[in-house]
């Protein structure tokens, strides 16, 4: 038996209120004072509907590196952020470079059931930056595989990049570049400026990222092949895109909570939390990512998810661990950067976290949002609240968050996910009522929406 819930009176990104009913995993009816029995009846008034938040990238840690992430612990801290699905990066251990290793990703997040779980694929074996890795039998697999990935390390080769555009193109597949020239990064540890001097902290230009998407966008052109920009980070990437997409160039762009928040003033603490890869960067920066945002440059964004071990980030700055986690906040931090701010609307949160990356990333179920026949897959979210950030509203194995001990917006209280609850009243439903609502509906012979 799947279950059937009533939500009474949400909001719909678009403003209209709206009863919601969800039946066998699919939204059934939607429609004021909607007359249904169901199992569980919530509560919507106040709160906002969004589709399910799609993440184009996230780091699940797993195999290999359990003790920072699982695939279920982070489908847990996805859920808590209002997500339902989310494309899991490549550098495990073994690295996701073959349809075996995808396979069982894609597999333990089906069977856990608190999100879909999308593997992204390695460019090179073993992230190495020498030879493609197995592309075409990680496409043809049963996780479907249709993004391609070194991310933590850049497809520095020019040829290389080549030969992977030409290959996924000739399946529709997409690669996401991140974009960091490592010649011109080399020991970096924060944006290169007048403060990295004055810290003491090598420096990492611009040039490195804003060069490497330069190639790419005409490289992408050459060969007429998608190419996405992971986490672009300075004014001049913006540019970048903005000329390559004028010019008709296939590419999408994303950028990451943190970089439309924060800024590099913070690495004058000191302290690790803050330290990420790209780097934060100036304000005007800053001001750059939420205009390209607003004004559809930066397709979407996406949490760059990236837990660590206390010990990698409890240490001196030079030493630590590049990375922070975002999936908990990211709906907050989004709200506080571009919707308070009067630069988004929910709708377009909608577009930019939920259709467009799901489009990117070829993930069916997702292209009318929250729609009668639709999978049931959406977040109940309360922007009217605010609450200080701290560690026990962490759902993940990392806890290094640059937003402990500050005040955010916005809580998510309910998440949806296939037509099951994940998260009810702002807490995580236990994980056996949610793997067997998962199974259950597998059986019912549901499509994974
Ligand atoms: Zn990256």
């Amino acid at each position: 038996m799947t279950e059937t819930i009533l939500v009474r009176a949400a909001t719909l990104a678009d403003g209209t209120s709206t009863d919601i009913l969800v039946r066998n995993g699919r939204i059934a009816e939607l429609g004021r004072a909607i007359f249904a029995s169901a199992d569980r009846l919530i509560d919507g008034a106040g709160l906002i509907a969004l589709p399910g938040l799609v993440d184009l990238h996230t780091h699940l840690r797993e195999p290999g590196f359990e003790q920072s992430e699982t695939v279920l612990s982070g489908s847990r801290a996805a859920a808590i952020g209002g997500f339902t699905a989310v494309h899991a990066m490549a550098n495990t251990s073994p690295v996701a470079d073959t349809a075996g290793v995808v396979e069982q990703v894609m597999s333990l997040g089906d069977r856990h059931g608190y999100v879909t779980v999308r593997p992204v694929g390695a460019v090179t074996r073993g992230l190495e930056g020498q030879q493609l890795s197995e592309i075409g039998a990680m496409a043809n697999s049963r996780a479907r595989v249709r993004m391609f990935s070194d991310d933590g390390k850049c497809v520095s080769d020019p040829l290389l990049m080549r030969h992977a555009l030409e290959y996924v193109k000739t399946f529709g597949g997409v690669i996401a570049q991140h974009a960091q020239e490592p010649r011109l990064t080399e020991g970096a540890q924060m944006n290169e400026g007048t403060l990295s001097g004055e810290l003491g902290l090598a420096g990492w230009p611009a040039v490195a990222e804003e060069a490497i998407i330069a190639r790419d966008v005409l490289l992408a052109q050459h060969v007429g092949a998608r190419l996405h920009v992971c986490h672009l980070s300075t004014a001049g990437s913006v540019e970048v895109v903005r000329w390559a997409k004028a010019r008709g160039i296939d590419v999408t762009a994303e950028v990451t909570p943190h970089h439309l928040l924060l800024t590099e003033q913070l690495a004058a603490s000191y302290d690790s939390r803050y330290k990420v890869n790209p780097p934060l960067r100036r304000d005007e920066d800053v001001r750059a990512v939420r205009e390209g945002l607003a004004d559809g440059t930066i397709d979407i964004v996406a949490t760059d998810h990236a837990p660590h071990p206390v010990e990698a980030k409890d240490c001196e700055w030079a030493a630590a661990a590049f990375g922070m986690v975002g999936l908990e906040s990211a709906l907050s931090v989004v709200q506080a950067s571009v919707v308070d701010t009067g630069l988004l609307d929910w709708a377009d949160v909608a577009r930019v976290f939920s259709r467009t990356p799901a489009a990117i990333g070829q993930l069916d179920g997702y292209d009318r949002g929250i729609a009668v026949g639709a999978p049931a897959s959406f977040t109940l979210y309360d922007p009217s609240v605010s609450r200080v950030f701290e560690t026990t509203q962490l759902r993940g194995k990392g806890i290094n968050s640059p937003y402990l001990s500050t005040t955010l917006p916005g809580r998510v209280v309910t998440t949806v996910h296939r037509g099951h609850a994940t998260v009810l009243d702002g807490e995580l439903v236990d994980a056996e009522t949610v793997a067997a609502a998962a199974r259950a509906l597998d059986q019912a012979g549901a499509d994974h929406g």
